[in-house]
């Protein structure tokens, strides 16, 4: 007799969810938990964008959109980009999140047996959308500074490099890359012809860096450029994210979009295009207001390596305990991160996000001291 098992892909086998389910079993068992773990903002998305939304969707702006995005968003994330990067930045495609552009641009550039490089630790979508897709990950040691080391990068660049996937600010660590860490990246891709996928969603929550984020866009016309409106307007539900870069591969996303997504949400789409104008000035200052909290406290424990950026810190579990170890420990005492192991091949930090609320942060701050 078959059973359902029989008709699972070894595709959907490769994909280990392991440790994060480890992580949600305990956390069920929680009353009113301490919970660092969100990776989303705590506020609400800004009030214009929801009127604006609910307009659209009133003004029957309910079907399909063109697979590339409304014209007008598109157009203002093209002036907008290009202004910030100092040059023509190329098309600019409206994706489903920046997930669903992490997938296209991944589909659109990987075959089988072709490398993609990026930092440990990372973004957990990077390594499983290589091994959906037969490429290889190429994992490159970060700690402890989790800074870019050219160097060890340079060493794993093969015949079969492809790709260079950078991610600044960075989920998990919050590290921000300084201007002469993109140069040595572009000049990296540049002497062995990798593209760069530059994934920036996090790119607003910038604490110490006054002239913005340094971006490879601005100095190699073969990056793609992922942004998105999850993380600055609060809108992860909204699924809307956008891709811009060279137009040959913008044009092949954009034909496997038609194939997958069809088109990022139709209203959310005109309501972007109204959040573009909201100031976020004072979210950001406040999440700067909360690192600086968190770190000032932490860091008289823990081995900390400073955030510049997002709303993550990744602080080194206590001698002798395991990152997972140490977030089971903390989970008794009702405090609620995700264990480094779930973003890195190594199982020695914990992250934990600081977009909650002052009291939270307080609370979980003194019992993770307490614990160390
Ligand atoms: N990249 C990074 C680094 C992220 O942290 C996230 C969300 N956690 C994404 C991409 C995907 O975001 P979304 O699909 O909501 O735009």
């Amino acid at each position: 007799m078959s059973s359902a098992c029989d008709f699972i892909s070894r595709r959907a086998l490769s994909v280990d969810a392991s440790g994060i389910r480890k992580v949600f079993d305990l956390a069920a068992k929680m009353v009113d938990p301490i919970n660092l773990s969100i990776g989303l903002p705590d506020f609400d998305v800004p009030e214009i964008a929801k009127t604006a939304a609910i307009d659209a969707i009133r003004s029957g702006q309910n079907r399909y959109t063109q697979t590339q995005g409304i014209a007008p968003l598109r157009e203002r994330l093209r002036t907008d980009l290009s202004r910030e990067f100092g040059r023509d930045v190329g098309e600019v495609l409206i994706t489903s999140g920046v997930s669903g552009g992490l997938l296209l641009a991944i589909l659109a550039t990987i075959d089988p047996g072709d490398e993609a490089i990026f930092l440990d630790p990372y973004f957990v979508m990077y390594k499983h959308l290589l091994n959906l897709t037969g490429g290889k990950a190429v994992i490159i040691d970060s700690y402890p500074d989790f800074r870019f080391h050219a160097d060890r990068v340079a060493k794993a660049i093969t015949p079969h490099t492809k790709v260079l996937i950078l991610n600044s600010p960075s989920n998990p660590t919050g590290i921000v890359m300084s201007e002469a860490e993109v140069q040595s990246a572009v000049e990296l891709a540049k002497k062995h012809n990798l593209l760069i996928i530059s994934d920036e969603i996090y790119e607003p929550f910038l604490y110490d860096a006054p002239r913005g984020l340094p971006s490879p866009a601005a100095k190699y016309d073969c990056t793609l450029v992922l942004r998105g409106f999850s993380k600055s307007h609060a809108m992860t539900g909204w699924r809307l994210g956008y891709a811009a870069g060279p137009d040959a591969i913008i044009t092949q996303m954009t034909k496997l979009q038609q194939y997958t997504f069809v088109c990022a949400p139709s209203p959310f789409q005109h309501a972007a295009l109204k959040a573009i104008d909201v100031p976020m000035d004072d979210a950001v200052n406040e999440y700067r207001r909360k690192r600086d909290m968190v770190y000032e406290r932490l860091s008289k424990k823990f081995e900390i390596a400073k955030p510049g950026g997002a709303f993550y810190i990744f602080p080194k579990a206590p001698a002798g305990r395991s990152g997972a170890e140490f977030v089971a420990k903390a989970i008794e005492k009702n405090v609620l991160m995700i264990p480094g192991n779930v973003f890195s091949e190594k199982d020695t930090h914990f992250r934990i996000s600081y977009a909650t609320t002052d009291e939270k942060l307080e609370r979980g701050c003194e019992i993770l001291t307490s614990m160390a």
